[in-house]
């Protein structure tokens, strides 16, 4: 049986960055375990996100914009970020080289299994895989089959699906300088539908479908290209998967000794999606309470404001989903770069938050307001089943 001072299982982003952070700081010359499941380099795909501050893998980016575009019926707005970068980063590059980057480090370990199962203990949790077990005194979790989270009663639970096309075009089709966050030109009916383009060279492009809604039906991305590219561009990859958009509960501690990071811990942002500068900042927080108090759980939450927003965002997006795509639209029309992307990082002020409650088209989005509200109080009055006996 073989000891370690942390186990981390899963080598996606959560598992990589936690791995390395742990080895920087708290671990230091420490023996930690990363367990990853042997898994195609297909499933790897793109990660993008904006920041105004430096994280981990900036240098990995394989492009950082100041301004990007965003379209809809009768909208082509050019946004400013002002001190913001909006970044992607390559999935396979960056399991790829933050992998040798570990591996060479004293004291890492890295073995491709599946995980089974994690047995809590008093002072160590064990891992098993198959015939293999290891025992950690802090494990991380980052395992999460969709639909894993608790939907509570009052919980919004849907989905979003991505299809990724890479395209090689025989022309100059794209603007390296102004990616696409947002192309809404698309059928918004039973769910909110986009597409966002991430030009790599004037011939080359991820040109990435996105849907929002209660099932992973993904938007017509041949359509799309066909219509906006022409037929004579060149599919040379294509990258795709589903996660979760809810208000539902993702329990983060899973025992005394074993924390589940990353989307298993809950961190995609419910109303957008978005998970990797959340992951990020995430892993610096778990390595913050592991200096300051010897264990991992002293983390930040959301914010009951942020939660309540999100809920909102998303009821609207369950009920009337093109409500939710003129609001986006909306959002960038008449508001800086900067203050969305606060907005969205959940760092802006009143101020910024007025602003942006604002421009919405208001109907919609109060109501939501409203019968959240009115549900939530509702559910508090509702007399409790009596306790047998
Ligand atoms: C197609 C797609 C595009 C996305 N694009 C973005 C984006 O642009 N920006 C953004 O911020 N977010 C994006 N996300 C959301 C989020 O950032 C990703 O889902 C991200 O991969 C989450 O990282 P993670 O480490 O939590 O999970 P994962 O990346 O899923 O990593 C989990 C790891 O655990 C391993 N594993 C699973 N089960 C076992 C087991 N039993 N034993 C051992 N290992 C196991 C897997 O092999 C994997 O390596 C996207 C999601 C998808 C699906």
């Amino acid at each position: 049986m073989q000891r370690y001072d942390a186990i981390v299982v899963g080598a996606g982003p959560a598992g990589l960055s936690l791995a390395e952070a742990l080895l920087d700081g708290p671990m230091r010359g420490r023996q930690v375990l990363v367990v990853d499941a042997p898994s195609a380099a297909a499933d790897r795909h793109a990660f993008a996100w904006w920041s105004d501050r430096p994280l981990r893998w900036d240098d990995l980016a394989w492009a950082s914009w100041s301004r990007v575009a965003v379209r809809g019926p009768g909208q082509r707005t050019a946004v400013d970020l002002g001190a913001w970068r909006y970044r992607v980063i390559d999935g396979e590059v960056l399991q790829r080289t933050v992998r040798t980057r570990l591996q060479g480090r004293a004291g890492l370990t890295w073995i491709e299994a599946t995980v089974d199962g994690i047995e809590d203990g008093l002072t160590e949790a064990r891992v098993v895989a198959g015939a293999q077990a290891w025992h950690g005194s802090w494990v991380f979790d980052s395992r999460y089959r969709l639909g894993d989270h608790v939907v509570d009663d009052g919980a919004v639970d849907l989905r979003q699906a991505f299809s990724g096309w890479w395209i090689r075009a025989p022309r100059p089709l794209f603007d390296p300088d102004l990616p696409v966050l947002m192309d809404l030109n698309l059928p918004q009916d039973t769910h909110l539908r986009f597409l966002y383009v991430l030009p790599r060279s004037p011939t080359e492009a991820l040109v990435e479908g996105v849907s929002m809604g209660p099932d992973a039906s993904v938007p017509d991305v041949p359509a799309w290209v066909a219509r906006n590219l022409g037929d004579d561009v060149e599919v040379t990859r294509a990258e795709g998967g589903i996660t979760p958009m809810t208000t539902g509960t993702f329990p983060r501690r899973a025992g005394r000794r074993v924390l589940k990071v990353g989307v298993a811990g809950g961190r995609i942002k419910p109303s957008t999606g978005y998970a990797l500068a959340r992951i990020l900042a995430d892993t610096d927080a778990i390595v913050a309470s592991l200096q300051r108090h010897g264990h991992p759980f002293d983390l930040p939450g959301d914010g009951w404001l942020w939660r309540f927003l999100d809920a909102v965002l998303l009821d609207v997006l369950a009920r009337r989903p093109a409500a939710v795509a003129r609001g986006f639209l909306a959002l960038f029309a008449h508001n800086t770069g900067p203050r969305v992307l606060r907005f969205l990082d959940q760092r802006a002020g009143v101020r910024d938050v007025l602003a942006v409650g604002l421009s919405l088209p208001w109907w919609p989005f109060l109501r939501a307001m409203v019968t959240r509200v009115a549900g939530t109080v509702a559910r508090r009055l509702r007399p409790r089943p009596a306790l047998p006996g």
